[in-house]
């Protein structure tokens, strides 16, 4: 027996003999070949599908006065640390294993069964992307190929930062404004309710890939704008990295 081993056991006889008389009830121990049995079982089990909280790639001030200080940490600490670790439960409860977190919400159907994956799946990977394409010293215009596609698809940039603007003051109560990539490969603007996004076929009154999102719950602009949306709206132009928007698109459609 190694000296490690023999440690651990006796420590573990030490402990027995003080709790065994206090319960002696107990069910029988679990000799050491079940004990890993058990563990074996567990980990194919449980899902192997886990989710982190990412890390902003900015300082909770660096988006101010646009986006305050106060509004980012809560909104990344508590809101979305939050959905995270309910979605990781959800994807545990549903026994969800192998899959991509895009294959995992484009499967989801609009009934009671999904409603939790649905909710913090989407609410886990919204707010991922929102915080991935804002950052300070941003704002201005796309260029290169994502203006090519704007101005193909909306006619100029103005014409889309307006469609923008509308979807995400008009979206009612809490949700979402997106600009994404259709399946037919052109850029559209849509708007989707409470954590619900595009990729949600099954849910999404339009499917595409969203490649750049904008928050509209209160909770995402309240402390600063109270109830003046629009100005949160017009802000959040302000923090647009268009070369992350770029990205994405790329990553759809080469
Ligand atoms: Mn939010």
């Amino acid at each position: 027996m190694k000296k490690r081993t023999f440690l651990k056991t006796t420590g573990i006889l030490a402990l027995g003999a003080l709790v065994a008389p206090l319960a002696s009830c107990n069910e029988p121990a679990t000799t050491e070949n079940e004990q890993e049995k058990n563990k074996e079982s567990e980990n194919t089990d449980i899902t192997p599908v886990s989710f982190e909280l990412p890390k902003l790639e900015y300082g909770f001030d660096a988006l101010a006065p646009h986006i305050d200080a106060q509004t980012m940490e809560i909104h990344h600490g508590k809101h979305h640390a939050g959905y995270t670790k309910k979605f990781n439960k959800a994807l545990e409860a549903a026994k969800v294993s192998g899959k991509s977190l895009e294959e995992i919400l484009t499967g989801l159907q609009d009934n009671d069964e999904d409603t939790n994956l649905r909710n913090n799946g989407g609410g886990y990977y919204n707010h991922k992307l929102f915080w991935s394409i804002m950052g300070p010293n941003a704002g201005g215009q796309p260029e290169g190929k994502l203006a090519e596609a704007i101005n193909g698809t909306f006619d100029s940039y103005e014409n889309f930062a307006t469609q923008f603007k509308d979807a995400a003051a008009t979206q009612f109560g809490s949700g979402w404004a997106w600009l994404c990539v259709g399946e037919d490969g052109k850029l559209f603007v849509t708007s989707t309710p409470n954590q619900d996004n595009p990729l949600m076929k099954g849910i999404a009154e339009k499917a595409g890939t969203p490649i750049m999102g904008l928050d509209v719950w209160e909770h995402a602009y309240y402390l600063n704008y109270q109830n003046r949306r629009k100005e949160y709206i017009n802000a959040f132009f302000n923090v647009v990295r268009w070369d992350k928007v770029a990205e994405n698109m790329t990553k759809v459609i080469g």
